[in-house]
């Protein structure tokens, strides 16, 4: 987590951030909208500030949020929770990848196995959690793991089999056979399944399927969301994890010593969103995947070779095709050719498999129409 000189590296994110902003080009790098989610959920939370909602709420969340994602489990996918027992609310899905994690899994004779590129926390988490990580490729253009490969990977010391889907980086959807694979081998190897499903409202051919809704799942399935994607709240940092009321137990009992409780005013006006009628998911479904269509056709006009992501809110491209042999040398040159900032998917690939993602480029399609059509104005001169 620290350098070999003793520095801490900021983030990918952090870092690509802070060279947008260095150079006032279009931030296409960290994901996170540019405009506001609904107005009933942002009053909700100026509202309980005014009255006096400041104060620590209780650890596991407030009850008001526990029934709304119990219900919102039960109308989307007919999982049924107790609110009260299997739910804990955290801050963001990082938290709650964090406490699970701690959870689960200790020191080096246990294994976890992770898909990648993955979401930067994870190779992290694993690692101050003192377990190995084991990981399985995700490969262009479709980002579907080889089922041997992940056969191969899942062994009597993995403990945690971690999936994202939808997929950060690359915006795969899984398919059917791959959830069937993943559960039958945590059977198997008697391992938990870890699900960030942070992207849940984003699938764009849909509807989403939670790996914890295949017959056999629910009893070792923690599953992990969060409202910052949903309500394009990033920076209010709830997030939840629920699953059989042993392990939630668990994994309250780590968080607890990580933030105690997290945001009291933003727990209602989360709520709020989650009780929100279903036109509102379809709608956020839809205008992303409008967004992906702007971004990619951009992209392609630029002349990259582009995978269609299938939800998220991220596209991969192929920057060799516009003449990049090193995508992390293309990105930093990006800004100052282009006026655009994007991500190397070698930032969320291991040093064993980087390699394999070499000149592959993220693209955030999470702004406004006019930004991504500006961006790809300007990444027409790559052509
Ligand atoms: N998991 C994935 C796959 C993500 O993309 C993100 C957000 N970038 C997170 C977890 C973290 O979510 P939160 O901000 O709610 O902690
Ligand atoms: N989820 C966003 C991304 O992948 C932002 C993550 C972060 O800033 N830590 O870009």
């Amino acid at each position: 987590l620290i350098g070999h000189d003793g520095v801490i590296r900021p983030t990918i994110f952090a870092e690509m951030s802070a060279l947008a902003s260095r150079t006032g080009a279009i931030n296409l790098g960290q994901g996170f909208p540019d405009e506001d989610g609904p107005a009933d959920v942002l009053e909700v939370a100026r509202a309980a500030i005014a009255n006096g909602v400041n104060q620590y709420p209780p650890g596991r969340g407030i009850p008001d949020l526990l029934h709304a994602i119990a219900n919102h489990q039960e109308r989307f996918y007919g999982i049924a929770l107790d609110p009260h027992r299997d739910v804990v609310v955290t801050a963001g899905a990082t938290e709650a990848l964090a406490a699970a994690l701690l959870a689960l899994v200790d020191g080096p004779d246990d294994e976890v196995v992770v898909f990648e590129p993955h979401y930067d926390s994870y190779a992290a988490v694993v690692a101050l959690s003192g377990a190995r990580i084991v990981t399985v490729p995700l490969r262009w253009p479709h980002f579907q793991p080889d089922l041997d490969e992940l056969a191969a990977a899942v062994t009597d010391r993995t403990r945690v089999i971690l999936v994202n889907d939808p997929h950060n980086p690359t915006g795969a959807v899984f398919g059917a056979e791959v959830r069937e694979a993943v559960v039958r081998l945590a059977h198997e190897h008697d391992a938990v399944i870890l699900t960030d499903e942070v992207y849940e409202h984003l699938v764009f051919n849909g509807p989403h399927v939670p790996i914890a809704t295949l017959p056999g799942a629910w009893e070792r399935t923690l599953t992990i969301s969060s409202g910052g994607k949903t309500f394009s709240t990033t920076g209010w940092k709830i997030g939840w994890i629920s699953g059989p009321a042993p392990l939630v137990d668990a994994v309250l009992a780590v968080k607890q010593f990580l933030t105690y409780v997290n945001g009291a005013p933003f727990q209602p006006a989360i709520a709020t969103g989650l009780r929100l009628p279903d036109a509102f998911f379809a709608r956020i479904a839809e205008d992303m995947a409008r967004k992906r269509d702007i971004l990619g056709a951009g992209l392609q006009a630029a002349g990259f070779d582009v995978s269609v992501p299938a939800g998220s809110y991220f596209t991969v491209a192929d920057a060799s095709s516009v003449g990049a042999r090193d995508a992390a040398v293309f990105c930093r040159e990006l800004p100052e050719r282009a006026g655009v900032v994007a991500i190397p998917l070698t930032a969320f690939a291991s040093p064993t498999h980087r390699h394999e993602y070499g000149t592959l480029v993220r693209f955030a399609a999470c702004k406004r129409i006019e930004v991504l059509e500006e961006a790809a104005s300007r990444l027409s001169v790559l052509r």
